[in-house]
């Protein structure tokens, strides 16, 4: 078992981290490709390295040095307001990082979790694949009722099949095209699947299928056969926006500020981005992070996808630090990107700009 491992995580890395989705020169303004499967149209990072290559950088990268301080792979943690997270929401939104890109945000009465993963790996195994460093920030079960779930993607640490048994029917969820059957498949019927730009009501709030730049697949025989997105999800009041997994690219973003923004929060990924060889079409890292807060007219953004599970080269505390230099180097307030302590709940004001 210990022998297939290293193995198994190459696989597994090649999966969820490789590079595959490529433009359709035929039809580069599409997603759709015309084997029924989606490609990004606005990839520019030239060359796009194959599995070989991937296996000799996982070979060859360096291993986490063991003695490595523990401290250095700890996050900022705080003891959750439980009181307030289990109270009816119907003012300001409520946001509360969990871990990874799960977040609860509570908003117009309704509770909306975004690609909760609340196992111990995030692989098809519970018994190799990348561990969490951390413990989410609160347990599943502590959590108020869930109304609603917002699904960017199928990977492993997007979409985890023990959090999805727990959730189960009892929460309405919106996944992106063709992933729906996966969810049918182990008898959960209140799923709506979307393609992008595509919306849907539920309660006082919309729901908007938001285009990103990323890829899928859950094994080496499913690759890109099911859509990748981002959310925007507009109240009366108030809108935020979920950015799912993506690479960077100078359309797509500003298009979702053109046709949705502003956006008083947008939860944007910020980790996985080294080395940028491999990950850059589809992984952005700080620095185009903050081009994205500013793409899409974002007021308040909070990092995500990182200090949670250790997935590619970058150091664990690096996200958070690049993520500072980048928010002045732009000259924005430290205040206006920032990443968020494990637990704790931002309460966003209703911002006199964004309801308009
Ligand atoms: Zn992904
Ligand atoms: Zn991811």
């Amino acid at each position: 078992m210990i022998l297939q491992r290293p193995l198994f995580y190459a696989l597994l890395l090649w999966v969820t981290l490789g590079c595959q989705a490529q433009p359709d020169p035929a039809s580069p303004q599409s997603h759709h490709s015309p084997d029924g499967g989606f490609v990004n149209p606005y990839a520019t990072h030239e060359s796009e390295p194959g599995f070989r290559k991937l296996m000799k950088w996982f070979w060859e990268r360096e291993k986490p040095n063991p003695s490595d301080s523990i401290i250095s792979r700890v996050v900022p943690r705080v003891s959750p307001d439980y009181q307030t997270l289990h109270l009816p929401n119907s003012g300001d939104i409520q946001v509360t990082w969990l871990g990874h890109s799960t977040f609860l945000v509570q908003m117009e009465g309704m509770n909306i979790l975004t690609d909760p993963i609340f196992s111990d790996r995030c692989s098809p195994v519970q018994w190799a694949g990348p561990k969490r460093l951390s413990p989410p920030a609160l347990p599943l079960d502590s959590l108020p009722r869930i109304d609603l779930v917002v699904i960017s993607h199928n990977h492993y640490d997007h979409l985890d099949r023990g959090t999805v048994e727990h959730l189960g029917s009892s929460a309405r969820w919106l996944v992106p095209l063709k992933v729906k059957s996966w969810f049918q498949d182990m008898g959960i019927e209140t799923v709506e699947e979307l393609d992008w730009w595509d919306s849907t009501r539920v309660g006082d709030l919309k729901f908007v299928c938001t285009p990103s730049q990323h890829f899928s697949g859950r094994t080496p025989f499913d690759r890109n056969e099911t859509l990748w997105a981002g959310w925007a999800i507009t109240g009366a009041t108030q809108r935020f926006w979920f950015g799912g997994d993506t690479g960077y690219n100078p359309i797509q973003f500003k298009n979702i500020g053109t046709d949705l923004g502003p956006f008083d929060l947008a939860l944007i990924p910020i980790g996985a981005y080294d080395p940028r060889w491999i990950m850059k079409n589809h992984h952005v890292n700080p620095e185009e992070a903050v081009q994205i807060h500013l793409d899409i007219r974002s007021l308040f953004s909070i990092g995500m996808h990182w200090g949670t599970y250790i997935l590619t080269d970058e150091p664990i505390q690096e996200p958070a630090e690049r993520l500072k230099l980048a928010t002045q180097a732009s000259g924005l307030s430290n205040d206006s990107f920032i990443t968020a302590p494990l637990g704790k709940t931002f309460r966003i004001p209703v911002s006199p700009t964004a309801a308009d």
